[in-house]
């Protein structure tokens, strides 16, 4: 096990860079996940740190000992992609065994580590196939059994988890984090999945366009994103982000007047009159009580039922402005009502037009 440090990154492929000043440390025995859209360099970061690939620019260390010129089978790092190849001729036992049998590890131990790997991915019972005997989700999770049996210093996971179905992605994702909880091998993944990232991360690292947006724990992130970008990556729907005018009484959006709290005016005062982004989450939006006073009028163009609850997708009249606002089960609404909505105001994210930068909170 090892921590693993990133200082000054840089990877230009001629002209483009697809990564730039990239630092980070992972600390011994965590879990990191890097996120971000398609080709925000999630993957060059990870074959850097592989020895796949070579920075042009910055060091990199795992466990305190500079590796940028160290090849890649010297590193002692074990990489899973989303592609699996399992060796076709073995069994699974003798695929999970593979990494163990060539650094010539004794048969108890082989066989002590094959089982526990095995049985927390819920492979034992599969153990005499071969892999053609596996549907794909058993072969992946073969794949990563290989990989941490050997316990390698690092473990380094590439969308590993995208070609499963859902059901089995949520699964194995979870089998993973208990694993890595008992193995507790530096594990750094890569995913475009935010929902893999909140769940699996002890930290999450938010990339986009090849350099870092934010990091730190999940729940820090989603609570307090520094940009739009992250604010509106994470969370699933997307935090609803529109164009408002701040006047010293409150927000004017799409012809309408959103009241703001007197607490945080005088924070806004900078801004008056000056259009920014508000954005608020879907579930920070509530339907308002009949009788009380209107915040602002919302037409429902689209009703999705999703069990738990249901998903409005609406409109302000006489504007583009689309918001999605999350509501009971028992809703009993449909597409072409007006409905009265409340911003829950501590909830409400200001966010700069130009740079995109969170101005409140
Ligand atoms: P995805 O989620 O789609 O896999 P990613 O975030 O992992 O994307 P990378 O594969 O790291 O992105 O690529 C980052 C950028 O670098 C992309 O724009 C990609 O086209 C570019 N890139 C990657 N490898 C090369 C290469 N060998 N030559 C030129 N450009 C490259």
């Amino acid at each position: 096990m090892a921590n693993v440090r990133l200082e000054g990154i840089t990877r230009q492929f001629e002209e483009f860079t697809a990564i730039e000043d990239i630092s980070f440390e992972v600390p011994d025995g965590q879990f990191w996940v890097l996120v971000g859209p398609s080709g925000c360099g999630k993957s060059t970061i990870l074959r850097t740190i592989a020895g796949l690939d070579w920075a042009t620019e910055g060091n990199l260390y795992i466990e305190d000992t500079l590796v940028n010129d160290v090849p890649a089978r010297e590193r002692d790092v074990a990489m899973v992609f989303q592609n699996y190849a399992l060796y076709p001729h073995m069994t699974v036992a003798d695929n999970l065994s593979f990494g163990l049998r060539m650094r010539n590890v004794d048969a108890a131990t082989i066989k002590q580590r094959v089982e526990v790997v095995a049985r927390s991915l819920d492979i034992f019972h599969l153990l005499d196939r071969k892999p053609k005997q596996l549907s794909g989700g058993q072969q992946q999770r073969v794949a990563l059994g290989r990989a941490i049996a050997r316990k390698p210093k690092v473990f380094l996971l590439d969308e590993p988890l995208s070609n499963l179905d859902a059901q089995l992605r949520d699964d194995t994702r979870a089998q993973l984090k208990q694993l890595h909880s008992s193995v507790g091998i530096t594990t750094i993944y890569v995913t475009h999945d935010q929902v893999e990232a909140m769940t699996l991360a002890d930290q999450i690292v938010v990339l986009k366009g090849g350099r870092i947006q934010q990091m730190g724990a999940p729940q820090d992130i989603y609570a307090k994103p520094a940009n739009r970008m992250v604010a509106t990556f994470l969370g699933n729907p997307a935090m609803n982000v529109f164009q408002a005018t701040y006047s010293g009484n409150g927000w004017q959006v799409a012809g309408q007047i959103l009241p703001c709290p007197t607490a945080i005016k005088t924070q806004l005062q900078l801004i008056e009159g000056q259009t920014v982004e508000l954005g608020i989450r879907p579930e920070h939006i509530v339907i308002q009580e009949l009788g009380n006073e209107p915040q602002l009028r919302l037409e429902v163009n689209v009703v999705e039922p999703l069990g738990r609850e249901i998903l409005i997708r609406g409109s302000l009249p006489q504007s583009d402005i689309v918001l999605n606002v999350h509501v009971a089960s028992d809703w009993q609404g449909r597409p072409g009502d007006y409905i009265n909505i409340y911003l829950e105001s501590d909830r409400l994210f200001v966010f700069d037009p130009t740079t995109g930068n969170t101005l409140y909170p």
